[in-house]
């Protein structure tokens, strides 16, 4: 036994298992929220961990989706007011391809009526594979043996794979296969909770075509508003038995095959479904049906056991990058791994889609991406598969134009202002004051730009994307902003990360965060001056970009002003943050939380609470420029008036808690995040998972307990280690570099798996790693 909870120990009745999430009985009440857990996506298609069968919907929401794949509708607002957005994108439901229906004696198998003898429900991370197992009884007493598999493939993003096979164990005779594509399905609507649902009623689709032929059938069919196209296509293969009869199904809304098949007692036979998925976002309609036909040869071509081959070597290869190991503590380790397997599942790779906030497991958010993606997912890719934290950068790139429409309806003169919430780029938040004023969002672009610049040294991506990215939105700051005599240059009217006080005047983040950004914009812009003048012509020109303008924006970095109180020798949140009154949280009952859900904005605004790190989360990313003192007095006051009403607070409370030294702290808010959705912590987990906290809790081992930052040139790690683990490691891809780093009582060692020798900073002692060398540290600190 090792830690608190045992490996085979059963928790909320998952097993607990290093590299597997199984459920050994099936939870009806809980099944909605294991349809999240079980759910299996590649970052283009995502299909919830429903059952092939179906279940009563009490009990069950069917989801199927295509990243970036939306449906638009018209945001109502009683009072509108200029420049409001005025569509609304969802990311819709789209067809169920997964249905198979057995039936023996016109018994229907079923998971709710059955009589199941043996049950288990497997998601292998090391596989990237979901597997459900049963024994069914029928009411006549005959078994069968049933086993389900599904993929979504990392190498053929377009392709899904579904195969059951089918074994009669007591018997001789008829088996009833129905396996169909289902085009009767709808998006979830929720009036009273922000984070739910969406403003499509109805069926979303019109149905252009349906085909069926030899062995595959499909429907054609595009969004009735955004006018969007969507192919499905699925072609079967059905093994090992003798097929008695094989009648097509189609009826308004559905298609597929109706098999009669003579099953032999013991003999396993068996059904596989190859399903491809095309849209007209990725692929123009003339194009679509040419590269449907080429997809669908390559799927057919690898069939069905190099598809889950090539998947295995795909999540190996991620897993040499990005595994976390945690000894002593396996309840702990099974949830780290989830998660982080959960952010390689949700993450477009394809830079025309990105990371909704619940990935692609549930309609929560309506599928919409945010600055989660850049503060959250991005790092964990940078530091992992860089190349996919490229595509999710160059998914801003292909929506600047975007961008820059909406600097214009704000009134900015030029530049580019992104969207809060969106899919195509368009902003689709209808609350303005927690959305379009978290003008932060450009800066957080421009940090992840930096940190990815910083790691990778990639000036193709600056040369092509970048430079233009972090220049368009540097231009709405000093646009913003203004110079205050004794201040400096200050933004009004902007809402910081919390979104309990919003519409504030110098929020410390957004300042700090856009000094930031304006000095690195100068920078960049300097480096192409120097050393890639024809770049920097080409690019001046496209954007209309004035020398003087560089000036400017250097200046409003220099002069930027930062809030700070000399009596409690603090950063306030904002101007005004400090006078207003501190939330009664003694007399808050437990039950109301989240506060926004019980209390109108206005009665939040008005009181100095926060809903997630604000500040705090400027201590992390700009944890060089402050002294451990001036940390923990912040951090201290912060604490207080926090509620983490938001996913993506108890990560970055944990990380600065690493920083200044408070041991317990940073390991009982990391507790919170490393489970969050396998145990339901915030009883939300059926809309979808939280992403962001899912990668914040690989932050929160990388960056937190050890210390890893990059400043520069500069590769420094700082590891602590928890009381109650015994070790812990985990690995850095930085600078071409492959790092693992081990982390033990009293020891670090560090190895350099990929790459030339480098020089690290480990506890602020230079050290040369060279590889098939490990360097031991002995450890002093904590
Ligand atoms: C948080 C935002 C976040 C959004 C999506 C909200 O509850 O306050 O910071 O971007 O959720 O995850």
């Amino acid at each position: 036994m090792k830690g608190d909870v045992a490996m085979n120990e059963v928790r909320n009745n998952i097993l607990v298992d290093e590299w597997r999430i199984i459920e050994k009985e099936f939870d009806l009440e809980n099944n909605v929220k294991n349809e999240t857990i079980f759910a299996i996506a590649n970052g283009y298609i995502g299909m919830r961990g429903t059952f092939e069968e179906g279940l009563d919907k009490k009990y069950s929401i069917e989801g199927n989706y295509i990243n970036g794949f939306y449906e638009i509708h018209d945001i109502k607002y009683g009072e509108k007011a200029y420049a409001f957005p005025e569509i609304g994108q969802t990311m819709l439901n789209v067809f169920n391809p997964k249905v198979i229906k057995i039936k023996v004696d016109d018994e229907e198998f079923n998971m709710m009526n059955a009589d199941i003898l043996e049950y288990e429900r497997i998601l292998d991370l090391r596989e990237a594979v979901l597997k459900r197992r049963v024994v069914w009884r029928t009411k006549s007493g005959k078994e069968l043996e049933i086993n389900f598999e599904r993929l979504a493939s990392f190498t053929i993003k377009n392709s899904a794979a579904i195969r059951v096979k089918i074994k009669p164990i007591n018997f001789d005779g008829k088996i009833n296969v129905d396996s169909l594509l289902d085009a009767d399905v709808k998006n979830l609507t929720a009036e009273d909770d922000p984070r739910v649902g969406s403003g499509i009623t109805g069926r979303a689709f019109e149905i252009e075509k349906k085909v069926i032929d030899e062995n595959y059938y499909e429907i054609y069919a595009s969004t009735k508003k955004s006018r969007l196209k969507l192919i499905c296509s699925i072609t079967e293969d059905v093994k090992n038995c003798i097929i008695l009869n094989r009648k097509e199904l189609n009826d308004d809304l559905k298609v597929g095959f109706s098999y009669e098949i003579e099953a032999e007692k013991g003999k396993e036979f068996e059904l596989i479904k190859y399903i491809v998925y095309v849209n007209s976002r990725e692929y123009n309609e003339n194009d679509i049906i040419k590269n449907k036909e080429e997809i669908i040869k390559q799927v057919l071509e690898y069939g069905y056991d190099r598809l889950r081959e090539e998947q295995i070597k795909y999540v190996k290869e991620f897993w040499n990058r990005a595994d976390v190991e945690i000894e002593g503590d396996d309840f702990l380790q099974q949830g780290l791994r989830f998660n982080i397997f959960h952010i390689l599942q949700s993450t477009g790779k394809d830079g025309l889609t990105n990371i909704g906030a619940k990935g692609l497991t549930g309609e929560g958010y309506e599928g919409h991406y945010f600055w989660d993606t850049e503060m959250y997912i991005i790092p964990l890719f940078t530091y992992t598969m860089p190349f996919i934290a490229r595509k999710l950068l160059e998914y801003r790139y292909n929506t600047l134009d975007k961008a820059r429409e909406r600097a214009r309806e704000m009134s900015h003169k030029n530049g580019a202002l992104y969207a809060w919430r969106t899919i195509n780029g368009e902003e689709c938040s209808a609350y303005f004051l927690a959305s379009t004023a978290q003008y932060h969002i450009n800066a957080d672009i421009a940090y992840a730009i930096k940190r990815y610049y910083e790691a990778t040294d990639d000036v193709d991506f600056i040369l092509n994307y970048g430079a233009e990215i972090l220049f368009e939105t540097a231009r709405i700051f000093v646009d913003l902003g203004h110079y205050v005599e004794g201040k400096g240059f200050c933004l009004d009217g902007v809402t910081g990360p919390d979104e309990y006080t919003a519409m504030v005047n110098n929020n410390a983040y957004t300042n700090i965060m856009a000094k930031e950004h304006l000095s690195f914009a100068y920078e960049i812009a300097k480096m192409l001056k120097d050393k890639y003048i024809e770049k920097y012509e080409a690019l001046k020109q496209k954007i209309n970009l004035n020398d003087n303008e560089l000036d400017e924006w250097i200046r409003a970095a220099d002069n930027m002003y930062i809030p700070y109180d000399e009596k409690l020798k603090i950063h306030p949140q904002d101007d005004t943050f400090l006078n207003k009154k501190i939330w009664d949280f003694e007399n808050t009952p437990k039950d109301k939380y989240p506060l926004l859900l019980h209390y109108h904005p206005l009665v939040i605004y008005r009181h100095q609470v926060c809903k997630q790190a604000d500040w705090v989360l400027a201590l992390f990313l700009h944890s060089e420029k402050f002294s451990k003192e001036q940390k923990k007095r912040d951090y201290d006051y912060y604490e207080r008036v926090t509620t983490h009403d938001s996913s993506l607070s108890p990560c970055i409370f944990s990380i600065v808690a690493c920083d200044i030294g408070y041991k317990d702290k940073a390991y009982d808010y990391f507790m919170r995040t490393a489970r969050m959705d396998l145990d339901d912590h915030h009883g939300n987990t059926k809309d979808g998972i939280h992403a962001a906290n899912m990668a914040g809790s690989w932050m929160g081992i990388v960056f937190g307990f050890g210390g890893f930052r990059v400043y520069k040139e500069k590769i420094k790690f700082n590891p602590i280690i928890p009381d109650k683990w015994k070790k812990y490691s985990f690995r850095v891809n930085c600078k071409g570099r492959l790092i693992k780093v081990e982390v033990e009582k009293n020891l670090v060692r560090l190895s350099l798996l990929e790459g030339e020798d480098i020089k690290v900073d480990v506890y602020d002692n230079p050290i040369i790693l060279s590889k098939n060398k490990d360097v031991e540290v002995i450890k002093v600190q904590m």
